[in-house]
């Protein structure tokens, strides 16, 4: 049999990975987080101080290696052997992420990782482009978006810190999506076919159930 892919994307915060790891975990199919592939890299570029102003050799690329290990519905992530799996959700490589996610070479390094995972199993992924770009026949497509003011808030519950203010979590969400849908390359928009879910107003186990519920339908 042919590897299933489920392809989430959305807006940030919307939940995709929260519910593409119950996905991966309900059907017992692996997960690929393509925002960490990003994330990683950029925590990796900013700790050599390599801007995102210019093209980024292969021979920097080269010496970035991020492996993602999926079991038991969670996702370990590593950086070159390191454990960086909170760091990469840290503010900081939250406000430069889509900035180095912009660049072709870049794209294309995360593009190879994630086509070679799917050569070996079936897989959900949730991005920006997975429905879009990356895996354009994909066999479930979704895309999750949200009311940005809703989004903030529940990130501000998530990370459960006092000294972040919801309103600077706010502005960095509409920063990100607006960088994420306005580049020329891969921008994150909706993929005709799939299907649309504001998750404004419901909770995780409702969003799972319609996306299970659309799954087998198919
Ligand atoms: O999904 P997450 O919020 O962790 O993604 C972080 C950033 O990585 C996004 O804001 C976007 O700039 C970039 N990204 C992307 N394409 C993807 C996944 C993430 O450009 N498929």
């Amino acid at each position: 049999m042919d590897s299933i892919i489920i392809a989430i994307d959305g807006q940030a915060s919307t939940g995709k990975s929260t519910q593409a790891k119950k996905i991966a975990k309900y059907f017992n199919y692996n997960y690929r987080d393509s925002g960490a592939y990003y994330r990683a890299i950029t925590l990796y570029l900013i700790q050599k101080n390599i801007s995102s102003d210019k093209s980024i050799p292969e021979t920097i690329l080269n010496k970035i290696h991020v492996e993602q290990s999926f079991e038991e519905g969670s996702l370990k992530i590593d950086l070159n052997g390191i454990d960086v799996t909170h760091k990469i959700r840290g503010f900081k490589v939250s406000s430069y992420v889509s900035k180095y996610a912009k660049k072709q070479e870049i794209r294309n390094f995360v593009y190879r990782q994630l086509r070679i995972s799917a050569e070996s199993s079936s897989l959900v992924i949730d991005g920006r482009d997975i429905g879009t770009v990356v895996f354009p026949k994909a066999t479930f497509k979704f895309f999750l978006l949200a009311d940005p003011k809703i989004r903030a808030q529940r990130r501000h519950k998530q990370i459960n810190d006092l000294s972040v203010k919801v309103e600077s979590i706010e502005k960095e969400i509409k920063t990100r999506d607006n960088i994420d849908s306005t580049r020329e390359i891969a921008p994150l928009k909706k993929a005709d076919d799939a299907f649309e879910i504001d998750v404004s107003c419901l909770n995780i186990e409702e969003v799972f159930e319609k996306l299970i519920q659309k799954i087998n339908l198919q």
